[in-house]
C-alpha cells in the first residue's frame, strides 16, 4: 500500500495516522508455523520542523514451534517501529532513512523490512526451556530422561572394579 504524504510533507506540525495489515504469505521464518492473525502495523507518520519520522509498532500474534524442544506454543510479538523517512538520500553517512518515492510511502516495505529485522532472534517455548535429551530425544522439560548421565571415564573404570566385586 502506498501511503501518500503530501499534505504531512507540506505542512510542519502535523501528523497522518495509519493502520495496515501485512501480507502473511510474504513473512515466512522457519521457526513460524502460522499467524492467528495478519500481522497489523499501526502508528503516525510525524513532520517535526520540516523532519518526517514514522513511529508506531507491529503486532503479532504467532504459533511457532520452539527452537530447543520443538514443542508447538503461541506467542506474541511487539515490534516498535521508529524509522526517519526522507525524499532522497541526505547524508551519506547516515543511511537509515527509508526513502520515500515522490510524495508516496511504501508502507508494505517498510512494515515488511521492519517486521523480518525485529523477529530476529530465537523462538523458545520459555526462557529456560532445556530442550531435547541430545541421546534419547526425551523433552527435559517433562523432567529428566533415563539416560545416565555422562560419566568421567576414570570414574567408569572405578565402578566397573566395583561392579565386578
Ligand atoms: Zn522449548
Ligand atoms: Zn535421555
Amino acid at each position: 500500500m502506498g501511503l501518500n504524504l503530501r499534505d504531512v510533507l507540506a505542512c510542519p506540525g502535523s501528523q497522518l495516522p495509519f493502520r495496515h495489515r501485512l501480507e502473511m504469505d510474504r513473512l515466512d521464518f522457519p521457526s513460524v508455523l502460522s499467524y492467528l492473525e495478519a500481522p497489523e502495523g499501526e502508528g503516525v507518520v510525524r513532520n517535526e520542523a520540516g523532519t518526517l519520522t514514522l513511529t508506531g509498532h507491529i503486532r503479532a500474534r504467532l504459533r511457532c514451534a520452539c527452537d530447543r524442544c520443538a514443542s508447538v506454543f503461541e506467542t506474541e510479538r511487539d515490534i516498535p517501529l521508529d524509522v526517519p523517512l526522507a525524499r532522497e538520500l541526505q547524508d551519506e553517512e547516515n543511511p537509515d532513512y527509508f526513502l520515500l518515492e515522490g510524495d508516496e510511502l511504501d508502507l508494505d516495505d517498510l512494515l515488511e523490512t521492519a517486521f523480518i529485522l525485529g523477529m530476529d532472534g530465537r523462538f523458545l517455548c520459555r526462557e529456560d526451556c532445556r530442550g531435547l535429551c541430545p541421546r534419547c530425544g526425551a523433552n527435559l522439560n517433562d523432567g529428566p530422561c533415563s539416560c545416565k548421565p555422562e560419566t568421567d571415564p576414570r570414574l567408569a573404570v572405578l565402578e566397573q572394579l566395583l561392579d565386578d566385586k
